[in-house]
């Protein structure tokens, strides 16, 4: 148990499922007042329910700047200063590249792009005025590694990470802090809700070596890296390990990646 939890605000994006909603009951669990929001408004209600907070949810859909501003400004009001803003919802548009609509690149960008910049710009400057806070994004391991079957969906985390480690740097000043979760494999709703392309998701899964996460065992350790303000916090062994092949031996790295795009072509 953490105290940097205590009593502090907390705002979780795409929390009504898979490491939002383990992120909610982590955060509560740690003695947060934690406000759940999901583009899937039951969900958010339901997790508030679940962490025994029933009035904290909020319906947010991260594309629409407006209405991220809006619950902000609401929850701000309502409660108080926010300490901790999750922007941790996404979507996974997964295939390869050719195979890819602008529709499928530009779906990508709206959730797990601009979703992001939309979340940072509706608290930064509140945070920043109050010389406090910390923004926590989810990007994932295919934020720091490449990822063939991926590409989209990495490119839209690498931006993550690219947001993440500059504003970590210009808010330092102000007293605000920017930390990155880059999860590797984790079992959520996340591949059962993802389009392919030219891929077969099932065959994938289970063609995999990876022995995927837990959703609880990713929030606590990812809030772990989070009290102790790391800038980056890879979570889980297998992820670890792929940074660090990609980064001691990339040959080898990219010749398993590559194979693991062939088990599951369609
Ligand atoms: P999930 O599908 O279980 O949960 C995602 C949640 O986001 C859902 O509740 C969904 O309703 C919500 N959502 C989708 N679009 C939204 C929108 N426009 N506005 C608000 N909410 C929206 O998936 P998850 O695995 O828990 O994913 C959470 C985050 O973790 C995502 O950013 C994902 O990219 C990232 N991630 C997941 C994994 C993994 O293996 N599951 C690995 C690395 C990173």
């Amino acid at each position: 148990m953490s105290k940097y939890y205590r009593d502090r605000v907390a705002v979780v994006t795409g929390a009504g499922s898979g490491i939002g909603r383990a992120l909610c009951k982590a955060l509560a669990a740690d003695g947060a007042k934690v406000w759940a929001t999901d583009l899937d408004a039951k969900a958010a209600q339901a997790t508030a329910e679940t962490i025994g907070q029933p009035e904290r949810h909020r319906h947010l859909d991260v594309t629409d700047a407006a209405q991220f501003e809006e619950v902000i400004d609401s929850i701000w009001t309502e409660e108080g200063p926010i300490d901790l803003l999750f922007n941790n919802a996404g979507i996974a548009v997964i295939g390869h590249y050719h195979e890819m609509s602008l529709a499928d690149f530009n779906r990508l960008i709206d959730v797990n792009l601009r979703g992001v910049f939309h979340g940072v710009q509706a608290i930064y400057p509140r945070m920043m005025a109050r010389g406090s806070g910390h923004i926590v994004n989810t990007s994932s391991v295919s934020g720091l590694i490449p990822a063939p079957g991926f590409t989209a969906y990495s490119a839209t985390k690498h931006a993550v990470v690219g947001l993440s480690r500059g504003l970590r740097l210009e808010a330092q000043k102000h007293g605000v802090r920017v930390s990155a979760i880059c999860p590797g494999f984790i079992d959520t709703e996340l591949a059962q809700n993802a389009d392919y392309r030219g891929i077969d998701g099932e065959a994938a899964r289970k063609a995999s070596p990876i022995e995927f996460g837990t959703p609880e065992a990713c929030a606590r350790d990812a809030l772990k890296g989070v009290a102790k303000n790391q800038g980056e916090i890879v979570v889980t062994a297998h992820a670890k390990a792929m940074v660090a092949a990609h980064k001691h031996t990339p040959r080898i790295f990219g010749a398993l990646a590559r194979a693991g795009v062939k088990r599951s072509e369609k």
